[in-house]
């Protein structure tokens, strides 16, 4: 039997900020464009400038965490997520999502590809080294478990379990946010991350739109979460959940010609990206004002990853072809609200005990196990 404690370390006397970053992905115009060059460049590792529409003579500079121009490597990348990984095996949340125009580079910089592997399959096989790492000393014991899911027009559907239904997103009464139901598989090696993950990618829905041919009109969240029992008494346990997350499009999809069951979509889409700007705004604010998680799926799922306790990267992710240019200058003024966030670390604890505690507690996310993976 588990009871529950929130146990304070010295992380929480210090505050952690969502750390931004911006990826400008490499030129890509095809020869049937007229040849008009980049719209946007990098100035230095943390600056960048974009030409004004309303006087083309002027630049808007923006600046951030961290600035990766186009010959960024994907090791790159990743060595800016890095630093957030230990706090997940020390009982702590994080959270890494891309986020920007469908084009720009989103799934390249979260999947990747065989060649070029991207953050998620980097953060995972870093993962399961430090905890083999750990596993050396024999006070504790590691266990990984892994969700993916997606949300669709605002619906929470089980990239694990095809077919399912939509699912709700709940708060237990010490603030994680739960899916019950949500398939979670324990794994045990890269190997095994990769058999669950890669079929349920393709199971992603997508549809075309006029801007990209494969759109992805869906939030794509990928949850590790790591589990650590202490090997002898009093058993303490800590779960440190990461999410890593392939946002939707941002773009602005009055310009995309979507009409129909696509705009649709497109409402449901912005719905929640719109909130999540908002979310951060409130964050930012000094004043204690209302934070809308709850207005959103996507904010709903991130309440306890974004702000207050978590460790948060952000990746924008922009391109350099005009044709993109009203929607890079979206996303880099989203992301340049993002930098104020402010995130308090805090560390979640349950300690097992041999005797009866009243009230019973249940264990952290133990109604979330009986999924049906
Ligand atoms: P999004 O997921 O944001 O819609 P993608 O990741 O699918 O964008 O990228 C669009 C295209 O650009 C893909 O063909 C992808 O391989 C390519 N691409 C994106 N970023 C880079 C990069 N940094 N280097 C090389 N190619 C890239
Ligand atoms: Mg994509």
């Amino acid at each position: 039997m588990a009871q529950r404690v929130t146990v304070s370390d010295g992380a929480n006397k210090k505050t952690s900020r969502v750390r931004v970053a911006v990826r400008l992905r490499p030129y890509m115009g095809t020869q049937d464009e007229k040849d008009e060059g980049p719209c946007v460049r990098g100035l230095d590792s943390q600056n960048l400038e974009i030409v004004n529409w309303r006087n083309a003579t002027e630049t808007v500079k923006y600046h951030f965490d961290a600035f990766h121009g186009e010959q960024t490597t994907q090791q790159d990348i990743f060595l800016t997520v890095k630093p957030i990984l230990p706090h997940v095996l020390n009982g702590q949340n994080a959270s890494v999502f891309a986020y920007g125009p469908t084009g720009a580079g989103k799934t390249h910089t979260m999947m990747g590809s065989s060649d070029q592997p991207g953050v998620i399959p980097r953060a995972v096989r870093e993962v399961f080294k430090m905890v083999k790492a750990k596993n050396g000393d024999k006070a504790w014991d590691h266990s990984i478990g892994m969700s993916y899911l997606e949300i669709y027009n605002e619906k929470v559907l089980d990239l694990l379990s095809p077919g399912s239904q939509d699912l709700p997103i709940r708060e237990d009464k010490d603030k994680n946010i739960l899916i019950p139901g949500l398939t979670r598989t324990t794994i045990t090696s890269f190997s095994d991350f990769d058999k669950h993950f890669v079929p349920a990618s393709l199971n992603r829905t997508t549809a075309s739109t006029k801007l990209n041919q494969r759109s992805s009109r869906s939030h794509a969240v990928l949850l590790l979460k790591v589990v650590r029992t202490q090997i002898a008494p009093p058993h303490r346990q800590q779960t440190g959940k990461l999410y890593l997350i392939d946002l939707a499009g941002s773009e602005d999809n009055r310009r995309t010609g979507n009409q129909g069951i696509r705009l649709k979509e497109s409402g449901a889409i912005n719905l929640s990206l719109f909130t999540l700007s908002k979310v951060v705004d409130s964050l930012n604010s000094s004043t204690a004002v209302r934070v809308p998680y709850r207005d959103s799926k996507l904010t709903r799922l991130l309440q306890d990853s974004l702000g207050g306790s978590a460790h948060s990267v952000m990746i924008t992710n922009i391109a350099p072809e005009y044709k993109y240019y009203f929607d890079t200058f979206g996303a880099l003024n989203f992301a340049s609200k993002s930098k104020l966030v402010v995130n308090k670390p805090f560390t979640c604890e349950t300690v097992a005990v041999a005797v009866p505690v009243l009230p019973v507690k249940r264990a952290r996310d133990g109604h979330e196990t009986g999924g049906s993976g």
